[in-house]
């Protein structure tokens, strides 16, 4: 089939490349042509572990291309997918400034019958705002699908290649043919295609996300209340994760989630509640507590330092949002950073991946290192942000060595604390017992 992607992001990349794996051709636009121009040259823009492969090989048999000009994107594809942007628009909804104007213009340019398919995470209603905005211009018969995108970074082509499930929000039949025609070579082990009229395909995309986000900040606020009380959240979580009913995963505590999707698509919905008079009071808790929750290290870290932060030196160890990532976005440890900063401190941090994305986001702020030891130098202690897996297990006697006193605030529960007491490192994380 012929397929155009509109935006090429971690979503629209990830998409056009699985797509043209599977024998469509695909053509994905993207409005920076600096990025168009990298993926000409056959460079992957972002990192997404497995990608590469399948983006040199399916360039190379001619069935994935990129382009700068959405003519040449709606000329060519049958069915059209909007990957783009739905970023915070500052007051928590979801801004539908891209969304809606390659709508307007997909109106104007369109000659021939198109299925016109939202990927983006959207609010509840964008479809029927899409097919109205199209309809104003076009000369020809089009539908609307809703598709929500359930990848994660980091994991992305897997989750692409072998979904859980396909959700399809549409009311034509002709469209949702075409869709499922699409998508049959990815469900082949027998998982559903689930077909839903728009609106509820909306709102699935947001409850499935809001859920996720509130089940990390429950299992964050039972952490924050073991140190409390002195019991090992570790402990609470087996316990609990062996239940099949509430299950094992997303049950980690931490410093919070962030990324590109938790934080906006929880607050859209908060929002899209206010603006149909419902108050989703689960929804401003889980905001408020993940707000908190990034920067529950500082007060460990204050303590410590008896309160004097100026002029301390820290090495931090993990910038990503997530491990297996080089997204930033709303990563809990640059909050952190800048509250570090404010007082004062310097900053020698490493990340895998990230660094490139970090270094022009604070350009001369911070130092970053080539390796991990390397940001330990003169630091007064370690702090861990993301739980990158060559973080595991480290060095310890480096790590010693290294620091100028033998202290990690672990923001991921990295560490056993026997290990930690044996090797005589004073160690603090996350609901669990301080050593
Ligand atoms: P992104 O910022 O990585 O990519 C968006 C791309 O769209 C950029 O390359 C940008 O240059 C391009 N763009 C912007 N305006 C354009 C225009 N007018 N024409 C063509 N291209 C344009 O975003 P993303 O992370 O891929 O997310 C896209 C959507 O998918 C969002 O709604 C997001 O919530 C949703 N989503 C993201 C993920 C994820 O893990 N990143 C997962 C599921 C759903």
């Amino acid at each position: 089939m012929k397929i155009s992607v509109i935006g090429t992001g971690y979503v629209g990349l990830v998409t056009g490349t699985c797509l043209a794996e599977t024998g469509n051709e695909v053509v994905c636009v993207d409005i920076n042509e600096e990025k168009v121009q990298k993926m000409r040259n056959g460079e992957v823009p972002i990192y997404e572990p497995h990608l590469d492969v399948l983006f040199e090989r399916n360039i190379k048999a001619g069935r994935l291309r990129f382009s700068t000009s959405l003519e040449e994107g709606l000329n060519h594809g049958e069915i059209i997918f909007l990957a783009l942007p739905t970023p915070d628009d500052g007051d928590g909804s979801a801004d539908l400034q891209y969304v809606l104007g390659v709508s307007e213009q997909i109106g104007k340019m369109i000659t021939e019958y198109k299925v016109i398919v939202d990927k983006s995470t959207v609010p509840v209603g964008t479809a029927e705002k899409v097919y109205k905005i199209i309809k104003e211009n076009a000369k020809c018969d089009f539908d609307v699908v809703s598709n929500p995108e359930f990848l994660r970074e980091g994991f992305a082509v897997d989750d692409f290649l072998k979904p859980e499930r396909i959700v399809i929000g549409s009311s034509s039949e002709r469209a949702t043919e075409l869709m499922q025609k699409l998508y049959k070579p990815f469900v082949r082990s027998g998982n559903p295609i689930i077909i839903m009229d728009e609106k509820s395909a909306e709102l699935t995309k947001y409850a499935a996300n809001s859920f996720l986000a509130t089940k990390i900040t429950f299992m964050n606020e039972i952490a924050n209340y073991c140190e409390k009380v002195g019991a090992d959240v570790d402990k609470v979580r087996i316990g609990i994760g062996t239940d099949s009913r509430i299950g094992k995963r997303f049950l980690f505590p931490g410093i919070g989630y962030g990324g590109s999707c938790f934080p906006k698509d929880v607050k859209a919905l908060y929002k899209s509640g206010k603006e149909s008079q419902y108050d989703f009071k689960i929804l401003d808790a889980v905001i408020k507590v993940n707000d908190n929750q990034k920067i529950a290290l500082l007060p460990k870290i204050k303590k410590y330092f008896n309160n004097d932060l100026s002029n301390k030196k820290f090495a931090v160890w993990g910038l990503a949002f997530k491990p297996e990532t080089d997204d930033i976005r709303e990563a809990p440890s640059l909050y952190l950073i800048d509250e570090l900063l404010k007082e004062g401190s310097r900053i020698r941090a490493f990340d895998p991946e990230a660094m490139d994305n970090v270094a022009k986001k604070y350009k001369n702020k911070i130092d970053l290192t080539e390796s991990m030891y390397d940001a330990l130098e003169n630091a007064d202690a370690l702090i861990i942000c993301t739980e990158w897996s060559i973080f595991r297990t480290p060095d310890y006697n480096k790590i010693k060595n290294t620091l100028s006193c033998p202290v990690i605030f672990d923001g991921r529960n990295l560490y056993d604390i026997k290990d930690m007491d044996r090797e005589e490192i004073s160690y603090f994380s996350i609901g669990r017992k301080e050593v």
